[in-house]
């Protein structure tokens, strides 16, 4: 039976570390850590984000700049508060809250944002770092799959390591980094032929394709560790992932629960790129 990675338990231990050296640096240089977070229009699962983002800055002791933008923005008038955002001096990191509304291109949103400021690390120019191991910031969600994978005391290092999903936001990200980490990397997607072959050969398996109780315990290597980023919604408002968990914990060594996982772990690593944009600014590192 597998033992679960307890996601909370590792991202209280990261805002931790955040909030120990936040405070240091206001006490010891009197600097001050600010992230601004914008939303445009009233999706509720957003706004929820939003409000978790805004209680996870407080929780730090960084100062959160919200920026609740009306359906009705234009792109212009977004692009404008990037702007000034990114000349505002409080303003360490900008986070532009996504899906926007469809007559915005969320490209052009993410391109504008300085990439000293990008703390989620979509812009293509802190993409292109991650490529070439030279980057300031990583996204979110796969470097918290990746602290969860440390926090099982696995060494990656020649490691068989499937990750299922190609998205820019964690899929090839992820798979990035567990190259970085030496692993011998297999990315699979919808046109990936036998994928239950590859899944079997797994030391490591990162699944985040977005399709409830998809990855069954069959399909799983003895011993495996799995990390279950999807975050899929049933009829009955429960949440689950994209892992059968029952099976699958009879297989694996090690695997996340959703909820519980990889969610917390998500805020948890902005918290830490935002303290390093500040740091960054600052000169300081
Ligand atoms: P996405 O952009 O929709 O990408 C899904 C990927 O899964 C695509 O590459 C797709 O392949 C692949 N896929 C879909 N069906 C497949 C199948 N039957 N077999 C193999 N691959 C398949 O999704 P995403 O943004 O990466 O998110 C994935 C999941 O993670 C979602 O449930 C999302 O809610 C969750 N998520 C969680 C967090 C968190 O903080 N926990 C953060 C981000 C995302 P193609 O490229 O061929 O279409």
């Amino acid at each position: 039976m597998a033992q679960l990675i307890d996601g909370k338990a590792v991202s209280a231990a990261v805002k931790a570390e955040v909030a120990e050296e936040t405070a240091k640096l206001k006490d010891e240089k009197g600097l001050k850590v600010g992230l601004a977070v914008v939303i445009v229009g009233n999706d509720p699962a957003s706004r929820v984000y939003v409000n978790n983002k805004k209680k996870a800055c407080e929780a730090v002791g960084f100062q959160s700049y919200e920026y609740a933008l009306d359906e009705s923005t234009t792109q212009e008038q977004l692009l404008d508060l990037v702007n000034v955002l990114n000349r505002d001096d409080r303003v360490n990191g900008i986070l532009v809250q996504l899906p926007l509304p469809k007559h915005i291109d969320e490209k052009a949103v993410i391109n504008a944002i300085s990439p000293d400021k990008d703390v989620d690390a979509f812009h293509p120019i802190n993409v292109g770092k991650i490529m070439i191991g030279e980057y300031s910031f990583l996204p979110c969600t796969p470097a918290g799959v990746m602290r969860l994978i440390e926090s099982t005391g696995t060494d990656i290092t020649g490691k068989q390591c499937v990750v299922i999903g190609r998205s820019n936001i964690v899929g090839k990200p992820q798979a990035m980094l567990l190259l970085q980490k030496n692993g011998t990397v297999t990315i699979c997607h919808s046109k990936t032929k036998n994928l239950k072959e590859i899944c079997l050969g797994a030391d490591i398996l990162v699944v985040a394709i977005g399709r409830a109780n998809f990855v069954t315990g069959d399909m799983i290597k003895e011993g495996a560790v799995v990390i279950d980023v999807g975050m899929n919604r049933l009829d009955n408002g429960k949440l689950c992932g994209d892992v059968e968990f029952e099976s699958a914990e009879k297989k694996a060594s090690f695997i996340t629960p959703v909820p519980g996982g990889v969610g917390p772990m998500t805020i948890a690593m902005l918290m830490k790129n935002t303290l390093t944009a500040a740091k960054q600014q600052a000169g300081i590192e």
